[in-house]
């Protein structure tokens, strides 16, 4: 297993539950990645993908406002561009159709096992309180409630909320917002406690985990070996999980996949009380959860900005600036101060992730492009990695296949 962020975690617990015996190889420390600071959404609300009509037009709006949640560098990478010309070919009706459907039933999966595996104890904040899309824009909703209709002909449910009826739900809303809509059956959680509640659970079911173990991969006819500044080893069966840095260490075994980065920011906010649930706020992508600190006093996440293809992971103070005034746009919150994290998402062009083994290499399998759903998507992943691992062919991992972009 390459990567202990939670999607490899969760590989690692699923695997080990399947009876196989497990070491997690992680070059920094669980969590290091994207997992540790994002908003901790695990959300059946959210199964549209990013590639959908209409989001170029946006997207291409959004460039021209320094303020907006989306940043591209323009720069000639042919990488870049060969993304971006993908993502065009898949923002269509039929794309969403197809894909909705998908999303929803694997999140919803994941709903029931982060259900489980707090049932076991492990303590990382779940909590079932739904969630909140809220609009300050009268057009931004109505067009909203298209996709709603689409989520609830997959079997979310919804409660659409004029202005005030959404203040009475959420009073720290500012008043004269556009609307609101409620989706109950969403979950959140402590990005942060999950990882180390997974690393537990990893390790008490016999897993081992190697930190600051830097993987590389070579490939021996058809077979891929791991190597470590220490050791090296060919495993009867080698899961790459390390979310953005797959692509890079898979091209080595000759293995290209379209994941690119795309860089956000969380601010957290100590002792600051948030809302009763998550709320989205909508136009501006900021997602805002209510959390707990270690001594159970209130904690206040706002997390968003999608900056594609950008390799670092240093803030930028305007994009955090942006994230602070959206705050006050919509809540009646105090979003000065608290603790900068910035993070990366591995995002695919068709906005769904990549889980399979890639044609060619026998003991290779790949878990990445989670995007914007990495942890939403984890435990799900987890349980097609466990049945892939053990000879099952699940039907949800021949649409998530490595190798559905085209030749490599
Ligand atoms: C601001 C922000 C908010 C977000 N909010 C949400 C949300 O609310 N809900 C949601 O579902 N998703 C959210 N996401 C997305 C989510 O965080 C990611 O999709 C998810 O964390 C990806 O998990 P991962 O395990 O694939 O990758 P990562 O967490 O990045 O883990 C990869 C691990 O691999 C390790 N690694 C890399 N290369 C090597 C190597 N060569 N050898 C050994 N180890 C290596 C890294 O050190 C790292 O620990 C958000 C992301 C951001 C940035």
């Amino acid at each position: 297993m390459v990567g202990a962020g939670a999607v490899g975690l969760w590989c690692a617990c699923a695997l080990a539950e399947a009876g196989l015996r497990v070491t997690v190889l992680e070059r920094r420390h669980p969590g290091a990645g994207a997992s540790w600071g994002n908003a901790g959404w695990v959300v059946p609300s959210h199964s549209v993908p990013l590639a959908h009509p209409g989001a170029l037009w946006r997207g291409l709006r959004w460039l021209l406002d320094p303020e907006s949640p989306l940043y591209v560098p323009l720069r000639l990478e042919g990488r870049l561009w060969s993304w971006l010309w993908q993502f065009r070919r898949f923002s269509t009706h039929a794309h969403v159709r197809r894909t909705v459907p998908l999303l929803v039933r694997l999140q919803r999966r994941s709903v029931d096992l982060y259900g489980q595996l707090a049932a076991r104890g492990l303590e990382f904040g779940w909590q079932r309180a739904g969630s909140l899309s809220a609009f300050v824009d009268a057009r931004e909703y109505r067009g909203f409630l298209e996709e709603v209709d689409l989520l609830r002909q997959a079997g979310v449910a919804a409660e659409v909320l004029d202005g005030p009826s959404a203040q009475g739900r959420e009073p720290l809303l500012q008043p004269g917002l556009a609307g609101a809509v409620y989706f109950p059956e969403d979950g959140h959680l402590d990005p942060a406690a999950l990882v180390a509640a997974l690393a537990q659970r990893a390790l008490q079911l016999g897993a081992e985990v190697q930190t600051g173990a830097e993987v590389r991969l070579r490939a021996e006819g058809r077979k891929v070996s791991v190597e470590t500044p220490a050791w090296r080893a060919q495993p009867q069966l080698v899961v790459v999980a390390a979310g953005v840095w797959s692509a890079p260490l898979l091209r080595g075994v000759g293995v290209r996949l379209p994941v690119l980065p795309a860089k956000g920011y969380s601010i957290t906010l100590d002792g600051r009380p948030g809302p009763r649930c998550p709320v989205m706020l909508t136009e501006a992508r900021v997602a805002v959860t209510p959390l707990r600190g270690p001594d159970g006093s209130p904690r206040l996440r706002l997390a968003g900005t999608l900056e594609l293809g950008v390799w670092e992971s240093e803030p930028a103070s305007r994009r955090v600036a942006a994230i602070r005034k959206a705050a006050g746009r919509y809540l009646q919150v105090e979003a000065q101060g608290g603790e900068v994290w910035a993070g990366l998402r591995p995002c695919t062009p068709d906005g769904l992730p990549v889980v399979g083994r890639p044609r060619g290499l026998d003991n290779l399998l790949v878990a990445t492009g989670h995007g914007t759903l990495g942890i939403s998507l984890a435990p799900a992943t987890g349980e097609l990695v466990a049945q892939l691992a053990t000879g099952e062919d699940p039907e949800e991992a021949r649409l998530l296949h490595p190798d559905r972009f085209g030749p490599r």
